[in-house]
């Protein structure tokens, strides 16, 4: 079996060489046992924190090892009956071709229309993160102005599209025009490219004049100077992610409008989505049903081929991708 190690830590961007292919031969299946051959597998940005050496909510990548992500694949042999040649199966075994497993911590892919790719993406992680930020962090209502940054991405381009069925006015914030166009097809109220529109706060108070009462934070760093410059009083921010600081080589300076916290009394709450799964079924049900009636659009960005997963994952942090970055697995 093919696989993609961890061959050394990054410092700053990821590049090509912090990634090393390797060949593996794979022990033949035991009883109990089956062997799956991965047909996707997701890139996040998470990973990146997991190539650094530090205690976090979850272990660092070991160098020399496989990397571990969310992958979905089909058994192709099996002596497990629960398990069965030809079932779907959803696991953390990404970055590598095939792999054998008792079936701890696998889970079975239920029958969709839709294809199974998207278990990684508006029905998975991703658009399970949307859904718990606006729904159990920010409790965002009808009516209320919110805005997301990273907007076009896996997570945000689910959060905008929910944020308008929950009856919200939406602001974005994303990295191209290109990207404004097509999120603006989406929906979307008002759409800032962050990368041309000058000063981040005007450009803020120009779309949403009254005030923002939610604000989806996937970004950090001048996303949310400028956020907390135009919340209203006891706004909200569900604070998802901060991917602008994840390559930094030295700590990111807060914001120096803080105090704005206090003067607004806002409320500031980050979240891991794992902590919430208890509520997938209840959050796929709803997902099901939107998608089964095109109220939402599962956006996705493919690389063919396990020896590009490290361009796309590097592709995170430079914009390449629109909706959820997945390898297609050939
Ligand atoms: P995305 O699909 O949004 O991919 C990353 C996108 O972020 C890029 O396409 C790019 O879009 C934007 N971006 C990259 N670098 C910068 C930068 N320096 N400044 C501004 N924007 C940047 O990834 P996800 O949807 O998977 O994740 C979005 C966020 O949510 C991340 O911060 C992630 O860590 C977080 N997350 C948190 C979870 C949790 O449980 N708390 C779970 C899942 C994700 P553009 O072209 O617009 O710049």
């Amino acid at each position: 079996a093919k696989q993609i190690q961890l061959k050394s830590r990054p410092e700053g961007l990821p590049n090509a060489n912090n990634f090393a292919e390797a060949e593996v031969a794979l022990a033949a299946i035991k009883d109990g046992e089956f062997l799956v051959k991965n047909l996707w597998m997701s890139v996040d940005p998470y990973m990146r924190g997991r190539m650094i050496d530090r205690k976090s909510y979850i272990a660092p990548f070991e160098i020399g090892a496989v990397l571990e992500g969310g992958a979905i694949g089909e058994v192709i042999e099996s002596n497990n009956s629960e398990f069965p040649v030809g079932s779907k199966v959803n696991s953390m075994h990404g970055w590598r071709s095939h792999y054998v497993t008792d079936g701890t911590e696998i889970t079975r892919l239920p029958q969709t229309p839709i294809s199974e790719s998207h278990f990684l993406g508006v029905l998975g992680m991703p658009g399970m993160t949307a859904w718990t930020g606006l729904n159990r962090i920010a409790e965002l209502k009808s009516g209320e102005t919110l805005f997301v940054s990273a907007a076009s991405g896996a997570v945000g381009s689910v959060a905008v599209q929910i944020g308008k069925l929950m009856g919200a006015r939406v602001i974005a914030s994303v990295g191209s025009d290109e990207k404004a166009e097509h999120i603006k097809s989406l929906g979307v109220d008002a759409v800032i490219n962050y990368k041309t529109c000058g000063d981040l706060t005007a450009a803020l108070a120009q779309a949403a004049p009254e005030g923002i009462d939610v604000y989806f934070e996937n970004v950090g760093g001048e996303h949310l100077t400028a956020a907390l410059n135009n919340m209203k009083d006891h706004g909200r921010i569900a604070v998802c992610g901060m991917i602008a600081q994840y390559n930094d080589t030295v700590p990111t300076p807060g914001p120096a409008n803080l105090a704005q916290i206090i003067m607004k009394k806002l409320k500031i709450e980050g979240f891991i989505v794992f902590e919430h799964w208890a509520h997938y079924p209840e959050f796929a049900k709803q997902m099901g049903q939107w998608l089964a009636e095109g109220k939402v659009t599962a956006e996705q960005t493919v690389y063919e081929g396990l020896s590009n997963a490290p361009e796309a994952f590097i592709g995170l942090f430079e914009g390449k991708n629109r909706g959820k970055m997945i390898v297609k697995l050939t």
